[in-house]
C-alpha cells in the first residue's frame, strides 16, 4: 500500500454565491453569463489569465459550421452572438451568403467562422464583466464539498491560499468534469489525440500580408509531433489517455517543446518568430459526465422532450439533432451541472457536442437551468422544462429543429 498523509484545515467561508461555475472555457462564461442574467449570484472560477479554455488558450480558433449545411441556421443563442461579435474584432469575414443573418435562398455555403483567439478572450471578459457574474482568475477550483449527493461549496487555491466558496449549485465546465469526478459522480474516461500546435511568424508570412493587406497571413502553423488540427498522425508513443494523470501530461508538454525547439534549429533566427503557443493541452477529452442520458450519433432527427438545444453535424449536411437536458445532468445529484465537453455523450456524438458551438449552446442551457432549479424544492429534476425551454428560446436558441429542414436525401 501506498504511503498516505492525513490533511486537516479549517477554511472560514470566503463568500456565498447561488451558482459557482468552474471553468471558464466557452461554456463556462455561457453558463455564468446566463444564469447572472437572471439576477442571482454567480462566481466563475477560472485557473488561467484569460477566458475561452481551448477556444483562446488552446489556440483553437474556428467556429465550426451552425447550419444544416443547405442554408439552414440550426444554432444561434450565445454562440451566434459570439461568433458575430468574434467577427467584429477578428481578421476574417463572415461568409459573405450569411453575413446579414440566414440567406434567402438554399446555399451549400457553411455558416462558419475564425476569429482572433485572443482578441475573443478580451471579448468574453468584457461579457461576463457586463453579465454581473464574478470572476476569479488565476485561481483553482480543488475540491467540491459534498454532503452526500449535494455539493456545498468549492475548496480554491489561489495567491492567497486554500479559500472556500459556498453555492447551491455547482456547474463544472472545466473540459474534463474534473469537479464532479472528485465529487464521486460518475464519469467516464475517454481517448484523446493529443495535439500540439503553436503559431509563428516569418518573414515570407509577414510579407504576404503586406502584399495581402491581410494580418491573418502573417501567422504560420508550427506544431511538435507531426499530429495535425485533424487528428492525423498521432504520436503512436504517446498515450492517448492522458489527461488524469500529471506525469503524462507533463511528459507530453515537455516532448512536444522540445520537438518544437528541434525544429527551429534548423531556421535562420532572424527570420521567424514563435508568437503563441498553446496555453492549455490541446487534448480532445479526458473525462466526461456520465449522465441520465448518453448523447450518441444514433440521436439524429430524434426529438427529445427535454431539449434545450438544437444542434447541427459540423461534417455532413443535413443531419441535425436535439441536446436533451439528461446529458449535462443526473437525477441523484440534484444540484450538480454541466456543459460542454464534459457533456454526457458517446463516441462520433461526443465529437458533435463538444465541438464550439455546441459547447456555448449547453452552457447557456446549464446556466439556465441552474438559475431554475434555485427555485425547485427537489433541484435540477424539479425543473419546469417547458419554462426552461421558453426561457432559452427567448435568448435566441432553437430548441427543437423543424421537421422540415430534414430531407429525404439524408
Ligand atoms: C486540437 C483541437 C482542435 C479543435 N478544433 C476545433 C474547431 O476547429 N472548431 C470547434 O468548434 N471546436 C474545436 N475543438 C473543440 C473545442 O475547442 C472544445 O471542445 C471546446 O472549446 C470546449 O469548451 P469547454 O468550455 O467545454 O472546455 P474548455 O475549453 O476545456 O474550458 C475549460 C476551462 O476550464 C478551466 N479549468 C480547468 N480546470 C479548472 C479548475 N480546476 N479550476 C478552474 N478552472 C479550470 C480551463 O483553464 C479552461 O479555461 C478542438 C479541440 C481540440 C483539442
Amino acid at each position: 500500500m501506498s504511503e498516505t498523509i492525513k490533511f486537516e484545515k479549517k477554511l472560514p467561508i470566503k463568500a456565498k454565491y447561488d451558482i459557482i461555475v468552474c471553468g471558464g472555457g466557452v461554456a463556462g462564461v455561457a453558463a455564468a453569463v446566463s444564469a447572472a442574467k437572471r439576477g442571482c449570484s454567480v462566481l466563475l472560477i477560472e485557473k488561467s489569465c484569460i477566458l475561452g479554455g481551448l477556444a483562446t488558450l488552446g489556440l483553437i480558433n474556428t467556429f465550426v459550421p451552425m447550419c444544416n449545411g443547405r442554408g439552414k441556421q440550426i444554432i444561434f443563442g450565445l454562440a451566434e452572438k459570439w461568433l458575430r461579435e468574434g467577427a467584429k474584432y477578428g481578421c476574417d469575414k463572415i461568409p459573405e451568403e450569411w453575413e446579414n443573418g440566414e440567406p434567402k435562398e438554399p446555399t451549400n455555403v457553411r455558416y462558419i467562422q475564425r476569429y482572433s483567439p485572443y482578441i475573443f478572450a478580451l471579448q468574453l471578459t468584457e461579457e461576463l464583466q457586463s453579465s454581473g457574474a464574478d470572476l476569479l482568475f488565476d485561481c483553482v477550483a480543488c475540491e467540491p464539498v459534498m454532503e452526500g449527493k449535494i455539493c456545498r461549496g468549492v475548496i480554491t487555491q489561489s495567491k492567497a491560499g486554500l479559500e472556500y466558496y459556498s453555492c447551491r449549485m455547482l456547474i463544472d465546465v472545466t473540459g474534463d468534469c474534473d469537479i464532479l469526478r472528485r465529487a464521486g459522480v460518475p464519469t467516464v474516461v475517454g481517448e484523446s489525440f493529443s495535439t500540439y500546435v503553436g503559431q509563428m511568424i516569418s518573414l515570407e508570412s509577414c510579407a504576404k500580408a503586406l502584399e495581402e493587406k491581410d494580418i491573418s497571413k502573417a501567422l504560420g502553423k508550427i506544431a511538435g509531433g507531426e499530429i495535425n488540427y485533424f487528428e492525423e498522425d498521432h504520436q503512436t508513443d504517446i498515450s492517448m489517455r492522458l489527461g488524469l494523470s500529471t506525469e503524462k501530461i507533463s511528459n507530453y508538454l515537455i516532448r512536444n517543446q522540445i520537438e518544437i525547439l528541434e525544429k527551429l534549429q534548423s531556421s535562420d533566427r532572424f527570420e521567424r518568430d514563435v508568437v503563441r503557443l498553446p496555453m492549455m493541452p490541446q487534448i480532445r477529452t479526458t473525462s466526461h459526465l456520465l449522465g441520465d442520458y448518453t448523447f450518441s450519433e444514433q440521436d439524429a432527427y430524434k426529438h427529445f422532450e427535454d431539449s434545450v438545444c438544437a444542434i447541427n453535424h459540423f461534417g455532413r449536411r443535413g443531419v441535425l439533432f436535439e441536446v436533451p437536458l439528461r446529458a449535462l445532468c443526473r437525477g441523484d445529484y440534484p444540484n450538480i451541472l454541466t456543459a460542454g465537453r464534459s457533456a454526457s455523450a458517446a463516441g462520433y456524438g461526443w465529437d458533435i457536442l463538444r465541438v464550439i458551438p455546441p459547447a456555448i449552446l449547453t452552457g447557456q442551457a446549464a446556466g439556465e437551468a441552474a438559475y431554475l432549479a434555485l427555485h425547485s424544492s427537489t433541484g435540477i429534476s424539479g425543473i419546469n422544462i417547458k419554462k426552461l425551454q421558453t426561457n432559452l428560446e427567448r435568448e435566441n436558441v432553437m430548441v427543437h429543429f423543424p421537421d422540415d429542414y430534414i430531407s429525404s436525401e439524408d
